[in-house]
């Protein structure tokens, strides 16, 4: 039933068709592989943990370990404690971590499963051990939020776990959310020529995408280091990228008791570091706001390298404006990372005709028309989306091409357009975790590809073998 030309309802099934999110221990798990030294525990079946290895070993073609305390149907009746602390014993026997995250899952949530408690436990029955491993604990029951709500989550837990107070230094923390791994790279090169002292996280930029190793690694190279992770309670600013974060349904009991929905928030509330939540930096705009505040904090003005860059992205940008301008697209994924996506679209003048997300903060078309009310306002956003939705609302639209993940692959053969493979996952090709969305080269990166992907499909349909443009 349609509500307004730019809204429609959200039929409601008993289950979702081909969702367009992810399970939110997930979103957990990539956090801790961004943490130094750290081995993630899902509380839980070992189904869970093998759905998450498998999705993320597709994506990241990178050995993957998991550790599951293995619920049973005993367990679920009686509790997991045993399996928890037999779990926690031999996972240290294995891989004498540094560090313990632990993910809880929809069945260890439903029966009240008390992580704190059960850690606590466990510390007591081994009060003379001197290499006890930090655990950090996230709250992530998959049927109330997005795998981006346990991605914060587990962020904002991190914070609260690690943060210390001290003698204010001239650092900043970058919380640069779900990127792909070469972005972070990118983001500590462009932080470190602006000379900044700095903890980015989760930094998995290495865990997740390792050179080819001669031995085996139990717990990969990598990750925030504890000591990074400590300073984030003395650096002079936070950013953080996103401005919806988890004010999904997990964030909803947070903001009930304290109004705290992400890491950033919580430093700048308890530690008085000033947060800065800017749009994910995809397109000029977006980018332009990214450096000005790394100029800001670090008083050292834009590197001539990235003047450089933002000048040959316009030459760009004039180049293959013909061939984009008026396009129509669909955009879908991770809300924070559409609403960048969809405005770099607009600035390079495709439509977004259709906007969508699994995420349910419905923020998604107030952050967009916020920002440019003009280019959005016959977009249809679709909010708590599934891939079904999107295709059906897709058939009436006459779009030109997909942006999103491979998993909206069917829709683009369906409807006979080309796919723009961009975020996460990325099942269908290689080099998912290498593709640049991010700052002036990965908007360099983003239009070429789209521009080439249209030229292709025109090409192609093309009754004449044309050799020049
Ligand atoms: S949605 Fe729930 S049951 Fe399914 S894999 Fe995720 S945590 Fe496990």
């Amino acid at each position: 039933m349609q509500k307004d030309k730019t809204t429609i309802e959200i039929k409601q099934f008993a289950a979702s068709r081909n969702a367009c999110k992810l399970c939110s221990p997930l979103g957990a798990s990539m956090v801790f592989k961004g943490i130094e030294g750290c081995i993630p525990m899902i509380h839980g079946s070992q189904g869970c943990a093998t759905y998450i290895r498998r999705y993320l070993i597709s994506h990241y073609k990178e050995p993957m370990d998991i550790a599951s305390s293995n619920f049973s149907e005993e367990t679920t009746i009686y509790g997991g404690n045993r399996n928890f602390i037999q779990g926690i014993d031999n996972i240290r026997k294995q891989y004498a971590p540094l560090v313990m995250g632990i993910a809880t899952t929809c069945l260890s949530e439903t029966i009240g499963e008390d992580i704190p408690s059960l850690i606590g436990e466990y510390e007591s029955l081994h009060t003379e051990d001197e290499n006890m491993p930090i655990f950090i604990h996230a709250s992530t029951p998959s049927y109330n939020g997005t795998h981006m709500d346990g991605f914060h989550e587990t962020v904002l837990s991190t914070i609260k776990t690690l943060a210390e107070e001290g003698k204010r230094e001239h650092r900043v923390n970058i919380l640069s959310g779900f990127i792909s791994t070469v972005d972070i790279r990118m983001i500590k090169t462009i932080v470190e020529d602006f000379g900044l002292e700095y903890t980015l996280f989760p930094d998995y930029s290495k865990s997740m995408d390792n050179p080819c190793w001669k031995d085996y690694l139990l717990i990969p190279d990598g990750g925030t280091t504890i000591e990074d992770l400590k300073k984030t309670g003395t650096s002079t600013a936070t950013i953080e990228f996103g401005t919806i974060l988890n004010k999904g349904s997990i964030a909803d009991r947070i903001i009930n008791k304290s109004n705290i929905v992400s890491g950033g928030e919580w430093l700048e509330k308890n530690m008085y570091i000033q947060n800065h939540q800017i749009i994910m930096p995809i397109g000029i705009e977006a980018t332009d706001v990214f450096m000005d505040l790394l100029a800001t904090i670090s008083g050292v003005p834009v590197p001539e390298k990235y003047t450089l860059q933002r000048g040959r992205l316009i030459d760009a940008y004039i180049d293959g404006h013909k061939y984009v301008f008026g396009k129509r697209a669909i955009v879908y994924g991770e809300e924070d990372f559409v609403v960048g996506l969809s405005l770099f679209l607009a600035e390079i003048g495709i439509q977004p005709i259709i906007v969508a997300s699994g995420g349910e903060s419905g923020l998604l078309k107030k952050e967009l028309l916020k920002r440019n009310n003009k280019a959005f306002a016959d977009t249809m956003f679709l909010s708590g989306a599934d891939f079904e939705t999107i295709r059906e609302v897709a058939k009436e639209m006459s779009p030109d091409i997909v942006i999103g993940n491979s998993k909206g692959y069917y829709i683009a053969r369906e409807l006979d357009i080309p796919i723009a493979r961009v975020g996460f996952p990325i099942h269908d090709r290689v080099g998912g975790p290498r593709i640049k969305h991010l700052c002036y080269e990965g908007a360099q990166n983003l239009f070429d590809t789209i521009v080439n992907l249209l030229l292709d499909y025109k090409q192609e349909h093309s009754p004449i073998g044309y050799k020049y443009m």
